[in-house]
């Protein structure tokens, strides 16, 4: 069994996620977070939302609907060009996604190829179907949003939204003035996107429905200084460059500074891709498996000013899990357009400008497959398996054994219990060996366990066991808020 697949077997079994309406037959690329998966992805969302919005005193963050009237994806350009390759087995009429399957089977890349021009490689390389071998059809365009009607008599044309950025944009103007902003500013929005992806696969990894975090900051062009740049000018980050990647080379590490100097040549592209290097590595990703990929000329939108992916190696190959774009005022502009609304802002020395925007969306599903596979411990020596999860987005910070259920153990365990629950997500566990709740503990990715044992009724102090370590140590009770409170803080 590979790593991926016993990490999707506990995920099962332990109700962390799992397939969405399982009591019927599936639908594929939908998935539910049961009780330590929610825990975990909220730990992961909040402390997010502490590295990127609360820290910065210009980003403000809104919520807004998923589901969106179909003017808004006119002016996006989604309506139009918001569409993967297909193609379709003309005997079995299996479909699949045409640029992933061609260049699978033929080993060309097609990316930003027309479907006349892949349906041309596909013949050439005589590609069949590989359920049945039958012949294929011509590739065709497949709009991936979800489409629905509003009202009664469905007068009214919506779609799902496809990315979390489009409210951000058309919220733009109000924000702006309520929160009395000058540029640099930012919006930032945590919610549900969805598509119609034509073959969900890796798991959560491409999935229909599933959560962003994207910023969107708004500047100046004339400008684009980044007020934080120092902060950040000598970390250090991993980029792809194009030039690799024509000659099949390696990444290279270069530190902040460097990568505006030599390949970004955007201040706040930069400021947020060092920002999420040091995330991602405090979330228990190895450096060695992250980089930032410089999209190729043919994967790049007309009007972008850089785009950079940020890539997880996972088991089957890197995969973007974040996309930095600098978007210009492309969006402001096409929503001005159509909708007649004037969304310049006047700066400070009196120019009305429509503002520059760059973009990182982040994406939690592959970053919660990231975390689970690089925190993932096969652990021969100890066992069982374990997460290595980072305290700060641990789903439990402590787990607490009473060390036999009689004596007036569990009494004072429950107390224990109940006090440390008001500042902490923390269970209970009261069943089976020590040594097989410590195993379940673990399974989870719980820093802590704390045992209550006879000696705690005589010195008020109980063992806490390290996770990583196994090292126990005896703490008073009144002092276990504080450790535990100090140990979150120091891994931060
Ligand atoms: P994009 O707008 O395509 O650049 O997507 C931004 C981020 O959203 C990606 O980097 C992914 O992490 C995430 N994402 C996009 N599509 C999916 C999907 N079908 N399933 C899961 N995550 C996705």
């Amino acid at each position: 069994m590979s790593k991926m697949e016993d990490i999707q077997r506990i995920c099962l079994q332990r109700g962390i996620i799992f397939p969405t309406a399982e009591i019927y037959s599936t639908i594929s690329g939908f998935y539910e977070y049961g009780p330590v998966g929610f825990l975990l992805k909220k730990k992961l969302i909040e402390y997010w939302r502490e590295f990127f919005v609360e820290s910065d005193d210009n980003i403000f963050e809104i919520e807004g609907c998923t589901v969106l009237p179909e003017k808004v994806f006119e002016a996006s350009g989604h309506l139009k060009s918001f569409v993967d390759p297909i193609i379709q087995c003309k005997k079995c009429k299996s479909l699949y996604k045409a640029d992933d399957f061609i260049t699978e089977k033929t080993g060309v890349v097609v990316e930003g190829k027309t479907p006349k021009e892949m349906t041309e490689v596909i013949k050439k390389n005589k590609v069949k179907c590989p359920k049945c071998d039958g012949e294929l059809a011509e590739v065709r365009l497949f709009n991936l949003m979800l489409k629905t009607e509003i009202g009664p008599i469905g007068s009214q044309n919506a779609y799902l939204r496809p990315e979390t950025a489009q409210n951000i944009f058309t919220s733009f103007k109000r924000v702006f003035r309520s929160t009395r902003s000058k540029l640099p500013m930012g919006i930032a929005q945590v919610g549900r996107s969805f598509r119609n992806e034509i073959s969900p696969r890796h798991f959560i990894i491409r999935v229909r429905e599933f959560n962003q975090n994207e910023i969107e900051l708004f500047f100046d062009p004339k400008h684009p200084e980044c007020p934080k740049f120092n902060e950040i000018k000598n970390k250090k980050i991993r980029i792809l460059t194009r030039e690799a990647q024509k000659k099949n080379k390696k990444s290279v590490i270069l530190t902040a500074e460097q990568s505006l100097k030599r390949v970004v040549r955007n201040e706040w592209l930069v400021y947020f891709m060092a920002k999420e290097f040091e995330f991602y590595k405090s979330i228990g990703i190895p450096e060695e498996k992250l980089r930032f990929r410089h999209m190729l000329p043919e994967e790049t939108p007309h009007y972008s000013g850089g785009n950079f992916d940020l890539e997880i190696e996972f088991d089957f190959g890197w995969k973007e899990t974040v996309g930095n774009a600098y978007r210009t005022d492309y969006d402001l502009k096409k929503h001005m357009k159509l909708s007649g609304e004037d969304l310049t802002v006047l700066t400070e020395d009196r120019r009305k400008i429509v503002p520059h925007v760059v973009e990182p969306s982040f994406g939690m599903e592959r970053t919660i497959v990231g975390i689970l596979l690089h925190c993932f411990v096969m652990d021969k020596k100890r066992g069982w398996n374990w997460f290595k999860f980072p305290a700060v987005i641990a789903p439990y910070t402590a787990a607490v054994f009473p060390l036999v259920n009689k004596d007036k153990l569990p009494e004072k365990a429950r107390e224990i219990y109940d006090n440390l629950r008001k500042h902490f997500d923390i269970f209970y566990d009261d069943r089976g060996s020590i040594g097989k709740r410590y195993a379940r503990s673990d399974e989870v990715g719980t820093p802590f366990a704390i045992t209550i044992d006879y000696q705690t009724l005589e010195d008020n102090a109980v063992t806490i066991r390290n996770r990583d370590s196994t090292k126990q140590i005896r703490v008073d009770i009144d002092h276990i808020k504080i450790f535990l409170d100090k140990t979150l803080k120091s891994l931060k």
